[in-house]
């Protein structure tokens, strides 16, 4: 029923991997949902001929959903390679902080095609708001389409 939720690898990779993409995670168990930012990165200068891809991954960390996002880490595809995530020198949380190792397992997850641990979690894109057309990032929010000031609820 969600038009906003993804459920195949190939549906979330296209999304997450497409350049400026607003995505978050719920844990289906507890609730839980973090919101992240993957935005591609242009090759270094070192890189040569044959550039691995890069994305950089923040994480929502503040209430403007447009602007409070902090450093998380790297996603990286070397040439035909499997994607990977780590941290980075500006990464703004510890590997074991649930938005940091809950990324790290989700992209896991997604590269292994691992059905049973993709069933534990929602991927929710980025949706905007029907009325003012802001950003929607929580997911209640983008199930209904319009976001908490627009609906009345703060
Ligand atoms: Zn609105």
């Amino acid at each position: 029923m969600p038009e906003h939720r993804m459920t195949t690898v190939g549906e979330i990779l296209s999304f997450m991997l497409a350049g400026n993409a607003t995505l978050t995670l719920k844990s289906v168990a507890t609730g839980k949902h973090y919101t992240y930012k993957v935005k591609r990165a242009k090759p270094w200068s070192s890189d040569g001929a044959n550039p691995p891809l890069r994305w950089w991954v923040n994480i929502l960390s503040g209430p403007d959903n447009t602007a409070d996002y902090s450093p998380l880490g790297m996603l990286k595809q070397a040439h035909q390679g499997v994607l990977s995530f780590g941290k980075t020198s500006r990464s703004c949380l510890a590997d074991t902080a649930p938005p940091m190792a809950g990324f790290a397992w989700f992209i896991r997850a997604v590269v292994n095609e691992d059905a049973e641990k993709l069933a534990q979690v929602e991927f929710w894109h980025e949706g905007r708001c029907g009325k003012c057309n802001r950003k929607l990032t929580d997911p209640t929010s983008i199930r209904l389409g319009i976001g908490p000031v627009c609906r009345g609820d703060s």
